[in-house]
């Protein structure tokens, strides 16, 4: 059988730095009997600065051949004045809807060696572990009639359209299905079916799908603004929590900060399933190039290391492999190992970028 295949384009910033520690995890397994194929590409200003463009026609044909695509970050203020389509930014737009990455995965998950960064008191966020799929592609953001129009009377008139097709309510439905069926069994979809057309479409859809190809999982309905109550109230009710574009774009933000630093927060990008069974993907931490720390050895790389463990579960079925990895990262910080970032106020000497890599490299190999 063929080996596993990565594209890895490590981008802008903190990028290349926080890569460089997931390649030696990367190459460590290969020592260890599961070799992947990686390739390397440009994205972002880097690939600007060589090509003329953000993302080049070659790297997105790559992007598409492969397993699945890991990213870093892109973008800087050395691009502030380059004309938007051709921005760092334009470049992560293209790769997602031009790979057609449907299902935004943002899991909240609280290490317990630093429940006390959360916002939140100690015992609520001690152990959590939910995911959030948020449709990507659709809804409010994408909708047509959009714009801003004038009035009969001369007065401005903003205008964006919130719209869903059965098609890609179900195809999202199925995502948050299937991951359920990896974690909890439990899925709870939000919308606005009180007030909004869309969302009566979208809770009679993933029902649909429910009673039709996942009776096994639990189902449930929340309206999106009681789920966001609930996510600051008592977030460990839920497992699994499907939503549109809109509302996930929130959820999954007041979900994140749950769990503390920005440097922490993995991510995917999951699309239709390719001819081998495995679907589209791309993986990539939450947060940006961070330019105020890049070149200097400061960025956390956990995010990066587990947006790896995530292809690892979600691409190549290696879950078990998965869970060594995050279980490796959760001795390291139990182990008080930290990145700048994760200082808080007791203070000490914080590790560099490279340390993180080794200890976590170190903690894996044990
Ligand atoms: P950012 O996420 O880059 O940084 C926000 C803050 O968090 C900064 O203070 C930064 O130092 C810190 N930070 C981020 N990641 C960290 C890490 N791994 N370890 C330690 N500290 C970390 O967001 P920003 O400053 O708003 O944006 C900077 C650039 O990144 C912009 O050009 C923006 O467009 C781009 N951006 C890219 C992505 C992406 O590639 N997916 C996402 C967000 C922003």
């Amino acid at each position: 059988m063929a080996n596993p295949s990565l594209l890895i384009l490590a981008g802008d910033g903190i990028g290349p730095e926080v890569m460089a520690e997931v390649r030696k995890i990367i190459d460590w397994f290969g020592t260890k009997g599961t070799p992947f194929d990686v390739e390397e590409g440009l994205i972002g200003g880097c690939s600007y600065d060589v090509h003329g463009v953000p993302l080049s026609d070659a790297t997105l044909e790559r992007a598409q051949a492969v397993d699945a695509v890991l990213l870093g970050a892109v973008g800087g203020p050395k691009y502030d004045g380059v004309e938007y389509a051709l921005r760092p930014e334009a470049g992560l737009l293209r790769i997602r809807k031009e790979m057609d990455l449907y299902a935004n995965l943002r899991p909240a998950q609280c290490f317990e060696a630093l429940a006390d960064f959360s916002s939140l008191k100690h015992e609520i966020v001690s152990g959590l572990d939910i995911m959030i799929v948020r449709e990507l592609t659709s809804g409010i953001y994408f909708g047509e009639p959009r714009g801003i129009q004038t009035d009969n009377e001369g007065g401005r008139v903003g205008i964006n359209t919130q719209r869903y097709t059965t098609n890609e309510i179900r195809r999202v439905a199925r995502s948050a299905f299937e991951m359920a069926r990896r974690r909890g069994n439990r899925v709870c979809s939000m919308e606005k079916a009180n007030v909004m057309e869309s969302g009566v479409l979208w809770r009679e859809e993933v029902t649909w799908i429910h009673q039709n190809e996942y009776p096994d999982v639990a189902l449930s309905h929340m309206y999106a603004d009681n789920g966001a109550m609930q996510l600051v109230r008592n977030p460990k009710q839920f497992d699994v929590i499907v939503t549109d574009n809109l509302f996930g774009d929130l959820l999954s933000d007041a979900a994140a900060m749950l769990t503390g630093s920005l440097g922490m927060l993995p991510s995917a990008s999951l699309g239709a399933p390719m001819e081998n069974g495995r679907p589209k993907a791309l993986y990539e931490p939450v947060h940006g190039s961070a330019p105020d720390i890049a070149g200097q050895g400061k960025a956390n790389p956990i995010a990066c290391i587990l947006s790896f463990a995530m292809a690892l579960r979600y691409s190549f079925d290696m879950g078990e492999a998965a869970t060594k990895l995050e279980r490796a990262v959760e001795t390291v910080l139990a182990d008080g190992h930290r990145t700048a970032d994760l200082m808080g106020e007791a203070g000490g000497t914080p590790i560099s970028t490279s340390e993180m890599g080794d200890a976590i490299l170190k903690a894996l190999a044990a």
